[in-house]
């Protein structure tokens, strides 16, 4: 296991001492080859300052850079070691924090401060090039409704979203190899299962703006790979997948429900601990900030195998994410270039 994932309390303590232990690990992360200036080009170690651990001096054209510049913690208030702790909090909880608890475990003051934390660590939980999935294994593809259960408006679908998923389906013999979105080739610690003889792979999730075609078409496009065996119910938003260069295979439901859970039973596994995990964890979700939990949701389950590597990739991916604008982030649009 990497010496920079701490597995414990008083590991993390002593990984991370102080400030300037984080600013380190972040120099590493921002720089892995060295630092290059963006203003000349020079490339080499950087000077450090002993008060200021995050600004960096070029030693040709003595200007400086921010080292937080362009990752999710800049022109943040918060310490950086506050960062660590948050990160570390977030991803060695199995179900993750919401965001009060998060204000109290790490003595914030300001809720909203604690809210835009967790929500650019979310942003840090997509990774910007991540591959499309499938291949080899088949998948399972549908769309459900999640939230909408607001206290005192009555019930109905008017603050529903609908959210569409993909999951690949393994064969239970092979467990999960390496993770080949991590550098380290981690196996992983357990396997997970519910007694069938095919597991789940990994999972996408994202907001539809509705089921018809032109929007079910982007998706799948963007996240399974060409050729892949996909499963889906009856609708007609899927007619075109040969089409699109895909080996569909339509599993007919017709309304009986128990058939459903039969014929595409990850997926709705999948749907069903996503709505546990939003109404017991977060208490409900604004349809605004939906994609962000989405995202949490799925980098959880994409490392259910390799907890514990959850931080460092965490952190290494928060270093080179650009953070949504404060607009971005309270207006749902900011999204994953790519
Ligand atoms: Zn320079």
């Amino acid at each position: 296991m990497k010496k920079n994932s701490p597995q414990s309390l008083p590991d993390f303590q002593r990984v991370f001492p102080n400030e300037e232990a984080c600013y380190a690990y972040l120099y590493a992360a921002r720089f892995p080859n060295g630092f290059i200036c963006p203003y000349c080009n020079w490339f080499g170690d950087a000077y450090h300052f002993q008060t200021r651990p995050d600004m960096l001096r070029c030693r040709r054209c003595k200007r400086d850079t921010r080292m937080t510049a362009g990752t999710i913690m800049q022109k943040s208030k918060i310490p950086l070691l506050t960062w660590f702790w948050g990160a570390f909090l977030v991803t060695s909880l199995t179900p993750g924090m919401s965001a009060l608890q998060f204000q109290k475990m790490l003595g914030i003051n300001r809720y909203e401060t604690a809210f835009n934390m967790l929500h650019k660590l979310r942003t840090a939980m997509v990774r910007p090039e991540r591959d499309a999935i499938g291949g080899k294994w088949p998948v399972e593809v549908d769309e459900t409704f999640v939230g909408g259960a607001t206290q005192g408006e009555g019930h109905g679908r008017h603050h529903k979203s609908l959210v569409g998923g993909i999951v690949e389906i393994r064969p239970r013999i092979k467990a999960p190899g390496p993770d080949p979105n991590l550098p380290f080739g981690q196996r992983p610690q357990h396997r997970g299962g519910h007694g069938r003889d095919v597991i789940a792979g990994r999972l996408r999730l994202h907001i539809l703006p509705n089921r018809k075609q032109e929007a079910l078409k982007p998706f799948i496009l963007k996240n399974v790979q060409p050729g892949t065996e996909v499963r889906t119910d009856g609708w007609a938003g899927y007619d075109n997948l040969e089409k699109l260069g895909f080996r569909h295979k339509v599993v007919l439901i017709q309304g009986d429900h128990t058939k459903m859970d039969q014929h595409l039973p990850m997926i709705h596994i999948v749907f069903g601990n996503l709505d546990v995990w939003l109404l017991g964890t977060h208490h409900g979700v604004s349809p605004k900030h939906l994609q962000g939990y989405l995202n949490e949701f799925v980098f959880r389950f994409n490392r259910r195998f390799w907890p514990l590597v959850a931080f460092d990739s965490v952190l290494k991916i928060a270093a080179r994410v650009k953070p949504p604008t404060y607009e971005q982030l309270y207006n749902g649009t900011w999204d994953h270039p790519g």
